[in-house]
């Protein structure tokens, strides 16, 4: 194994993507962590109840054969497959997803109105370059649809007006159906599953960190380091405990608005850049039960404003290893942002609202046997594309650039990553420095 001063910092799926591509080329790479456990996003929480909750919902619907290969390895083959299947619960009525082609438990008038104005929208072309995501949402699924569903749940999950976001994010997101979808789904029951995600996979046993255990062996990992401080001319990293070490290559998936203002010589534009980059903090809820049989979702999205979670995501489904014999649990996730909706309570103030919340939609009795409960904060959860994000992040990433250090993953390329996506980011990342390091 070759030595060639490289430092990682941070140990999710990015961080240990760089490392496991450096691993195979025979280079070495230490990496640090602030958490004084691995894996970021993907971390798994083992509680003394005997429940298992990932630190937000997580499952592998990656298609690239590669991941699955890694992951599948990883865990020694066992791992669940699974089929998903995903509601909506809109005002009292449950709808299966995607709403657009499965009007039909809404309300006679809603539902007429939905699809009147999917009949008009279909007799224009769609808008090539909207201006914003509310103008693309009501040119693809008309004003009704458009303005009562995915506006408001963006909203909730996003934290600011559909009109004040771009589109660049969307990729297969939403699901644009025929107008033979739309009828039928508005008059049948039962429909086609058109999901973008429809199997998935979840590890057996210990959660999602499972799948990340072996990256963690190929890097010299240190945790309960937070870094500082950055001098990318003196290459040098200071951490919080007072520990300072040299590097001759950075690669680095703090989040940017985190990591310029560390960066010595930062210029004005570029901090002022950087702070104009916005994500979501999510408080996520677990919840565990006494029974599993409380739905047929893997998970439900929610569009009621005055419901307190977004995301409601069902862990006993993915892997009934994640609870006692027998027992199911729940994953509520409450969205805020500082720059939207900052959040003005402790996320352990949030249990009680959902647990109020989820007797109200009708998932639980007033009397519900709860064997678990607790809260956890992310503090950065999914990227606002919000209209500033377009004009900052090139400033930002020019000048990162500049100064040689490697950004990568969901907070350092300020993108909408999945796991595998993160992972990938960061395997670039590291094919980037090592062909520096052969230029040299
Ligand atoms: C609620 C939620 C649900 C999700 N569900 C899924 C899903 O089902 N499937 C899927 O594929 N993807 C899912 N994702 C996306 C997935 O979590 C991310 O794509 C991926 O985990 C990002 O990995 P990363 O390494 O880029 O970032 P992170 O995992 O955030 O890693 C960054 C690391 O940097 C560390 N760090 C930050 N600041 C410092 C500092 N100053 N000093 C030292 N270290 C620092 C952090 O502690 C962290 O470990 C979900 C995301 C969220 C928020």
């Amino acid at each position: 194994m070759s030595d060639e001063n490289i430092i990682i910092l941070g140990s999710g799926m990015a961080g240990l993507g760089a490392a496991h591509h450096l691993h195979g080329a025979g280079v070495s790479s230490r990496m640090y962590d602030k958490n004084a456990f691995p894996g970021g996003h993907t971390a798994t929480f083992a509680h003394d109840s005997g429940f298992i909750f990932d630190d937000g919902p997580h499952i592998s619907f990656s298609k690239d054969p590669r991941i699955q290969d890694l992951f599948a390895s990883n865990v020694g083959g066992k791992y669940e497959k699974l089929q998903a299947y995903v509601n909506n619960y809109y005002h009292g009525a449950w709808v299966k997803h995607p709403a657009q082609a499965n009007l039909h438990n809404l309300p006679d008038e809603l539902k007429t109105q939905c699809i009147l104005d999917f009949i008009e929208a279909s007799k224009q072309e769609v808008v090539e370059k909207p201006a914003n995501y509310l103008e693309w949402l009501i040119s693809v699924f008309g004003e009704t649809f458009g303005t009562h569903f995915p506006a408001v749940y963006g909203k909730k999950y996003h934290t600011v007006d559909a009109d004040q976001m771009s589109t660049v994010w969307m990729g297969p997101r939403l699901y644009r159906p025929s107008m033979e979808e739309v009828i039928r789904g508005a008059v049948f029951a039962e429909t086609p599953d058109v999901h973008y995600i429809t199997d998935f996979r979840y590890p057996t046993e210990g959660g999602f960190i499972s799948y990340l255990k072996p990256f963690m062996e190929k890097t010299d990992l240190h945790l309960d380091h937070k870094v500082v401080a950055i001098d990318p001319v003196a290459k040098t990293v200071r951490f919080e405990n007072g520990v300072t070490e040299s590097y001759d290559k950075l690669i680095s998936s703090i989040p940017l608005p985190d990591l310029i203002p560390m960066v010595k010589g930062a210029p004005q534009s570029v901090l002022d850049a950087a702070a104009k980059l916005a994500c979501t903090t999510c408080v996520t809820v677990n919840i565990g039960l006494a029974r599993d049989d409380f739905t047929p979702a893997t998970w439900t999205y929610i569009y009621d404003e005055d419901i307190v979670f977004t995301r409601l995501s069902f862990p006993h489904k993915m892997s009934t290893k994640t609870c006692p014999p027998g027992c199911g649990s729940v994953q509520a996730e409450c969205y805020y942002s500082n720059k939207y909706r900052p959040l003005d309570v402790a996320p352990e103030d949030l249990i009680q609202p959902v647990i109020d919340d989820l007797v109200k939609i009708g998932l639980i009795t007033e009397d519900e046997e709860i064997l678990h409960k607790d809260a956890r904060l992310i503090t950065h959860a999914n990227i606002i594309f919000d209209l500033d994000r377009e004009e900052a992040l090139p400033i930002v990433h020019k000048w990162l650039d500049e100064v040689g250090i490697t950004y990568v993953g969901r907070f350092g390329e300020w993108g909408y990553q999945w796991t595998d996506e993160a992972f990938k980011s960061g395997e670039r990342g590291a094919r980037t420095v090592l062909e520096t390091l052969q230029a040299v």
